[in-house]
């Protein structure tokens, strides 16, 4: 169960887009979970993302490691 709701309004606060590490295309990969490319760890900045804060996330790097609240965290 992802910690993330998956819902239009969360979506839009997603700032991955801005990321040195997009990989690009998708985002919003803390609902969504991981996507199809890989990713080269330039740097996250889920931390500065709306959402990070409200849903007391913790780790970033969603885009490769997968969904908040998936697997052992
Ligand atoms: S926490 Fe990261 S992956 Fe999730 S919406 Fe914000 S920027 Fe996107
Ligand atoms: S999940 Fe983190 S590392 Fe991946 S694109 Fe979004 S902000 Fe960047």
């Amino acid at each position: 169960m992802a910690k993330v709701p998956d819902t239009p309004e969360n979506a839009t606060n997603c700032i991955c887009g801005e990321c040195p590490s997009f990989p690009g295309e998708g985002g919003f990969f803390c609902a969504k979970g991981k996507g199809a490319k890989d990713v080269r760890r330039r740097g996250c900045i889920c931390t500065d993302c709306k959402n990070f804060r409200e849903f007391d996330l913790a780790d970033g790097y969603y885009c490769a490691d997968g969904a908040a609240g998936d697997g052992p965290q």
